[in-house]
């Protein structure tokens, strides 16, 4: 999978494309991130990438020209490719989404800085706007990255064991169970009693329970789009 990012500050990203689960995809060849600089597009001595607002108002806008060229610059995968804007005013980026990006071949993202972009590259150059949350960030970076790990993490080969995301927390619309490592004991507190006995079966049903526990606390918004068999919800009426 191709991921291109435009931006005005390749540099904030690069550390992180390094690093951990992404550093090792890209390393594999599973996925290619490529960083554009918008900047490289700008016109004129002063490489100029904002401007002054039509109409008056505080800050700056991004021009539409560094970022119309950046986008030309892009080699398509193919015709259909999806540029997407980062906006808070966007539609909420979640699970769902990250699972159907994660079947496509490139992905063209474009981080918006100021007061964000000219209209007009919303109205012609993209496909759809995504927000990472209800807040205001101060450029498009961070949400680029959140995109890019969440769709990494899903393309096959990406994650060691093939299995490992499918338990996470959104994968059957629950959040998943508490996870606990050595030592035993930590701060008065200790491991389940069942994690240690060896019993699968057993284990599968406490996961199960503490899944549907912790949704049902934590998000119990979750729990009307989740899959349930009739014993999630025995134990669901229970709860
Ligand atoms: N004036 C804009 C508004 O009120 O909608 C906000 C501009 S924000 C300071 C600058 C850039 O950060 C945006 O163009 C966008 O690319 C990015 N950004 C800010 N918050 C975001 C969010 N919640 N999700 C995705 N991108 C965000």
């Amino acid at each position: 999978m191709k991921f291109d990012v435009l931006t005005l500050f390749p540099e904030m990203l690069t550390a992180y494309l390094q690093q951990g689960v992404l550093g090792r995809a890209v390393k594999r060849g599973l996925v290619d991130v490529n960083l554009i600089n918008i900047r490289d597009f700008a016109k004129g001595t002063h490489k100029t990438t904002d401007d002054r607002p039509y109409g008056g108002g505080e800050g700056m806008v991004m021009k539409p020209g560094p970022i119309y060229r950046a986008l030309k610059s892009v080699e398509r995968v193919d015709g259909r490719s999806p540029v997407i804007l980062l906006s808070p005013q966007g539609k909420l980026f979640d699970q769902s989404i990250a699972w159907e990006m994660s079947g496509w071949d490139q992905l063209i993202l474009i981080c918006g800085r100021y007061e964000g972009v000219d209209e007009r590259i919303k109205l012609t150059c993209t496909h759809m706007e995504l927000s990472i949350g209800d807040y205001v960030l101060s450029g498009g970076e961070l949400g680029a990255m959140v995109i890019v790990d969440a769709v990494s993490r899903l393309i096959p080969g990406v994650l060691g064991s093939e299995r490992s995301n499918l338990e996470d927390s959104f994968e059957d619309g629950l959040l998943e169970y508490p996870q606990y490592t050595r030592p035993r004991m930590f701060q008065d507190k200790e491991v389940p009693e069942i994690l240690l006995s060896g019993n699968h079966e057993k284990i599968r049903v406490w996961r199960r329970e503490e899944s549907l526990k912790r949704t049902l606390e934590k998000r119990p918004d979750l729990l009307k789009q989740a899959k349930l068999a009739p014993e999630d919800k025995a134990i669901l009426a229970e709860l």
